[in-house]
């Protein structure tokens, strides 16, 4: 039996037989979160069709932005909820 050269990560391994052990690390919307595997690190998100592809650099910069969107309609929904309350 052949001694493989390559480092193979044990994690990578386990994650391949038994499917990644994913942890929501982040909630970016209502929708969209960010997800690790607790395993291998592996990172996940959810992209604009609601199905989940590797959390690149570039959906960290997508979702960011998101988050700053969602934030900030959030806290104008909760100041209008305050107004009508109060009126
Ligand atoms: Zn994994």
């Amino acid at each position: 039996m052949k001694k493989s050269t390559s480092a193979t990560n044990p994690s990578k391994l386990y994650c391949a037989i038994f499917g990644h052990n994913y942890k929501v690390t982040r909630q970016v919307t209502h929708h969209v979160k960010e997800y690790k595997c607790s395993c291998c690190k592996k990172e996940l998100t959810t992209n604009s069709n609601g199905h989940l592809t590797e959390l690149t650099p570039k959906f960290k910069e997508i979702n960011a932005t998101l988050a700053k969107i969602y934030s900030n309609k959030l806290s104008r929904m909760n100041a209008q909820r305050f107004n009508t309350s109060a009126a």
